[in-house]
């Protein structure tokens, strides 16, 4: 018999019959491994273990460790859903079923509307299959038998991919009990490890995603290959709902989207609006030492300085239409960074005076697609924390680091502690999403990869991300589901100055051409307090809480001492509120509670006649009698120290 070459992932080499198969292979690596294995890649190929190979091969054996393979595990379930949709509706003709992040899905023509209840049967159908540890195996079929078979089973969605996908003269399909599927798989074994699923929802989707064909049923399951990770997704999934900023916002009366402003134009109600304002006067403050110099520019201006700018070549899929005003034709600005070029061109500079730091809070708006909006997070009208440093190619490595510093304490002085940098590049290839030209490219990737080593702070690098005029350092931060966003940025610009023909006087009396860093630090003020209301699930820390204290009279009789302590409150620079409604106590707790006002101050006969307040916090829980003054001067030290706890 022949036998062939068969190399594993550490290098040893193992001689075999051919036509062993990876199952077999496996199971002379170990018993456990032959266990856990779910799929083989072959030669960079996924397949399935009981494929006989046939020719030496590099050969893994995959288990749930590689992502690959939960994803092969998943496509699995998803045959396994509609192998028990068609046991309990054999009416139903099938669309496709794929993997996704987290689950599968799989696509049903039907026309009742799947319920609830029949999820719960098709889930314990599924799990009936699954407990029979139904072979899923692997057939050919010639092209003209396989339509016919699909024919006669009134399934037209799948002719319709047989005749446009298959190729080959033979057609791959795989069987699942009686369950038969036109797929490329590969597949697991067999269905008996299929146990960690839940499924989750049903949507409408058009057959192929095309609007005007006919309308299907996807039933969603979430699935992982151990229990416990489903439970963790299920759980961080709860989490996410509790957190979910559109949700606390109305709750917490933070921000509002009305309809007749319009979408993705969020109104800021008074409590949010004060998050926000301390959040512009922390960072104002922050780049005040740091030597910013903070500017107001307008939110709109000429078509032709984006031209100049190139915004209009490369970003105006991105902003709003151009506005015709008399002999102008005016467009509402997408980025800030025009503006701020001509604060800098205003006057002459010498290098003595680099770098010029110009900063603002500017109000930009971007055409963001209707689908896409979201909240705070997502929308069309946003003000930036950004910033533009003109200055020498010498002075980049440390105003790079001066920008990172910022960051860090900035997210420090916030509660951030997950983040990631990542380093975003052009994509390679011709596109108009870039200006062209490859040199400044190079050069700005080299000093930008300079400046991060030098630091020594790892970065992952994605292409496809850079902005049009050149690569950026990004810094991501993740949500409770893992989806990574960007919130600060720095980009070294070799372009704008260029355009603008900047210029300043060099130390030889000649004239130079700046470098721009542009800098966002705490991102856009409605992103970030998008992010923070679900960091801190509404529970704001005392120095960004909305509210930092309520005060709770017990009755009338300590009304006006009430007032008072509210009133000193307020004098003392605190943002105080009193709740003298004719409440019990308990309701007038259980209200402020809800609303996570950090501390509740009781006033009853006793506080009044000492001059002292009954404190209860948030979390801590009741906190017993203190002098009024000693309230106010710990609640001082705990604001000065942005305390997170
Ligand atoms: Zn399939
Ligand atoms: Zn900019």
């Amino acid at each position: 018999m022949d036998t062939i070459h068969i190399t594993l992932p550490d290098g040893a080499v193992r001689e075999v019959d051919k036509g062993t198969t990876p199952a077999q292979i496996a199971q002379q690596i170990s018993p456990r491994l032959a266990r856990e294995a779910l799929v083989a890649r072959s030669n960079g190929d996924l397949v399935d273990l009981s494929k006989p190979l046939d020719s030496s091969t590099k050969l893994s054996i995959l288990t749930a460790k590689d992502p690959d393979a939960v994803q092969v595990f998943r496509h699995s379930a998803a045959h396994l859903l509609a192998a028990a949709v068609l046991e309990l509706f054999p009416h139903v003709k099938l669309g496709i079923g794929p993997p996704i992040e987290n689950g599968f899905f799989y696509e049903f023509l039907r026309e009742q509307p799947f319920t609830q209840e029949d999820l719960q049967k098709i889930e314990a159908k599924m799990h009936e299959l699954a407990s029979k540890d139904i072979p899923n195996e692997r057939k050919l079929i010639p092209k003209p038998e396989a339509i016919e078979l699909y024919r006669k089973q009134n399934q037209e969605f799948k002719c319709e991919l047989v005749e446009e996908k298959a190729i080959e003269p033979m057609v791959s399909f795989y069987t699942t009990g009686k369950f038969i599927d036109f797929c490329r798989g590969p597949h697991i074994p067999s269905t008996g490890r299929i146990k960690a699923f839940k499924l989750m929802n049903v949507s409408g989707a058009y057959w192929k995603g095309k609007e005007g064909n006919p309308q299907l049923q996807r039933i969603y399951g979430a699935c992982f290959v151990d229990q416990k990770d489903l439970d963790d997704y299920l759980h961080r999934l709860e989490e996410a709902k509790r957190r979910d900023h559109r949700k606390l916002g109305k709750e917490l009366e933070l921000f509002t989207v009305s309809d007749q402003v319009g979408s993705g134009l969020p109104l800021w109600l008074p409590k949010g609006a004060t998050i926000r304002r301390l959040l512009e006067e922390y960072i104002l403050e922050k780049e005040r030492e740091a030597g910013y110099l903070h500017v107001y520019t307008p939110d709109l201006a000429k078509v032709d300085l984006y031209i100049r700018s190139g915004h209009w070549e490369h970003y105006h899929e991105d902003m709003f239409p151009p506005m015709d005003l008399e002999t102008e034709e005016l467009v509402l600005r997408p980025m800030n960074c025009p503006h701020h070029i001509l604060v800098y061109e205003s006057k002459k500079h010498s290098y003595r005076e680099l770098p010029v730091r110009i900063a603002e809070l500017g109000t930009m708006y971007r055409y963001e697609r209707s689908g896409v909006l979201s909240g705070l997070s997502r929308v069309r009208c946003m003000t930036l924390n950004d910033a533009h440093i003109f200055c020498t190619p010498d002075q980049i490595k440390s105003e790079f680091a001066g920008v990172m510093r910022l960051v860090e304490e900035a997210y420090r002085d916030l509660g951030i502690t997950q983040y990631t940098y990542r380093l975003s590049l052009r994509d390679k290839g011709p596109s108009d999403k870039y200006v062209a030209n490859d040199e400044m490219w190079n050069l700005a990737e080299r000093v930008l990869r300079e400046a991060m080593d030098s630091l020594g702070l790892p970065y992952t690098e994605a292409p496809g991300e850079a902005a049009f005029y050149g690569p950026k350092l990004d810094i991501q931060l993740a949500d409770v589901m893992g989806h990574q966003e960007t919130y600060s940025t720095i980009q070294i610009d070799f372009h704008l100055p260029n355009q603008f023909d900047l210029g300043y006087v060099g130390a030889d009396g000649h004239d130079h051409q700046p470098v721009i860093i542009h800098r966002g630090v705490i991102s856009t003020m409605e992103r970030m307090v998008s992010y923070l209301i679900e960091l801190y699930a509404g529970a704001f820390p005392v120095w960004l809480a909305p509210v930092q204290a309520i005060v709770l009279p017990l009755s009338e009789k300590t009304a006006e001492y009430a007032h008072k302590v509210t009133q000193q409150l307020r004098q003392a620079g605190f943002r105080a509120e009193l709740d003298d409604r004719n409440e019990k106590l308990q309701a007038k707790i259980r209200d402020a509670q809800l609303l996570k006002i950090p501390y509740m101050l009781v006033i009853g006969a006793k506080e009044a006649e000492a001059g002292t307040v009954a404190v209860r916090h948030r979390a801590k829980g009741d906190l017993g009698p203190r002098p009024l003054d000693q309230f106010i001067a710990d609640l001082r030290a705990e604001v000065a120290s942005k305390s997170t706890a």
